[in-house]
């Protein structure tokens, strides 16, 4: 192993989750560098909703775990296999482990990986101050980049995801149905391809957030929504819609807001089982809609877009920061997560960042 692991800590803080609602600020051995890796000093790792269901109702596959995984640090030591030439530099990582020999590994479709691990939930991720990652798993980021922003090129690059399989044209009407992070991250990749983005919420906070970042919005449950939709998206409905909530009544919204021949992107992960309006599923078949299903990120030779995001977060003009809304240290945890339960009511809030290393002196 390279000398320079001698010099950092044999010990770490980290939050491990012990149980369902068990999460504990502890103090934990540093992992050991394994061939093909480096170690990570983690800076900055984002709270996903999925991590809410995660700690507070479903846990992670085994305890204890440590998980978070939306997280960008600096490579502090590297394998003696390892190009030296990455120590210092600052990462994001790709999330997810997959197994290299099923199928769709052999076809670089990582995603549909029949026998994955991923960090965060099937293994220990980022909500400590260290984590052994491959090489493979890296995405090296501009060092005028923050930390907290590169944090935010999971739900980036799932964003951007969706946003290629909607492939849209120039000056095509687009909906986002949804005002979250994500929903947001759609929206901002989408305005990069047409100026007619609309978003759709029920929020009046976040669509008055969503306005301040430059969108048209419509609020779902303003009486005349369907004529604005229809005044918004030229008359017939829109070209492409991104439904990012995962709700039966959002679903079957983003059904109905796309017209003839609509193009409707589904990444909201589903609350529970679907019902949708006959009149709605007739609009599909009459109007030959087409829905299509996005899962999680490509990152292959062929197709990757983490490196995508990582030059969007170097050189657009969207200020990704914005959607941070709350910042905490890792001894802060309690209150960070205490906001997305809900024990504090209902504060606006987009993307919570645990901020842990801190930025470069
Ligand atoms: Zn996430
Ligand atoms: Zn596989």
């Amino acid at each position: 192993m390279k000398k320079i692991i001698d010099e950092y800590p044999k010990e770490m803080r980290a939050l491990v989750l012990h149980g369902v609602g068990d999460l504990r600020l502890e103090t934990v051995p540093v992992p050991k560098l394994t061939a093909g890796s480096v170690l990570l000093q983690v800076k900055a790792c984002g709270i996903c909703s999925s991590d809410r269901e995660r700690v507070f109702v479903t846990g992670t596959y085994h305890f204890p775990t440590i998980p978070g995984h939306e997280f960008a640090g600096k490579i502090v030591a590297a394998a003696d296999d390892v190009d030296e030439s990455l120590l210092g530099r600052r990462a994001s990582v790709f999330p997810m482990l997959p197994c290299m020999t099923c199928d769709a590994c052999k076809k670089g479709q990582y995603a549909q990986c029949s026998s994955y691990n991923y960090f965060g939930s099937r293994c220990d991720g980022g909500f400590a101050e260290y984590l052994v990652v491959p090489v493979w798993n890296l995405v090296p980021f501009d060092e005028t980049v923050p930390y907290a922003t590169a944090a935010l090129s999971e739900p980036s690059a799932v964003s951007l995801h969706a946003v290629q399989i909607g492939a849209i044209q120039k000056r095509e009407a687009v909906a986002v149905v949804g005002t979250g992070t994500i929903a947001f991250l759609v929206g901002a990749f989408a305005k990069n391809l047409t100026d007619r983005v609309v978003i759709f919420g029920r929020s009046g906070d976040k669509l008055d957030y969503a306005k301040r970042l430059g969108f048209e919005t419509v609020n779902l449950t303003d009486e005349a929504y369907r004529e604005k939709a229809q005044r918004l998206s030229g008359g017939d409905g829109f070209d492409v819609v991104f439904e990012a909530v995962g709700s039966n009544a959002t679903i079957e919204r983003a059904v109905d807001l796309a017209g003839t021949f609509g193009r409707i992107v589904l990444l909201g992960n589903p609350k529970g089982d679907l019902a949708m309006e006959k009149n709605v599923y007739w609009s599909i078949l009459r109007k030959q809609k087409k829905l299509m299903g996005s899962w999680n990120s490509s990152f292959s030779a062929q197709a990757n877009d983490w490196a995508t995001v990582a030059d969007w977060m170097k050189n657009s003009s969207f200020d990704f920061g914005q959607l941070i809304t709350h910042r905490f240290s890792l001894d802060e945890y309690k209150e960070a997560f205490a906001l997305i339960h809900g024990e504090k009511g209902r504060e606006f809030l987009l993307k919570i960042m645990l901020e842990i290393g801190g930025e470069d002196e």
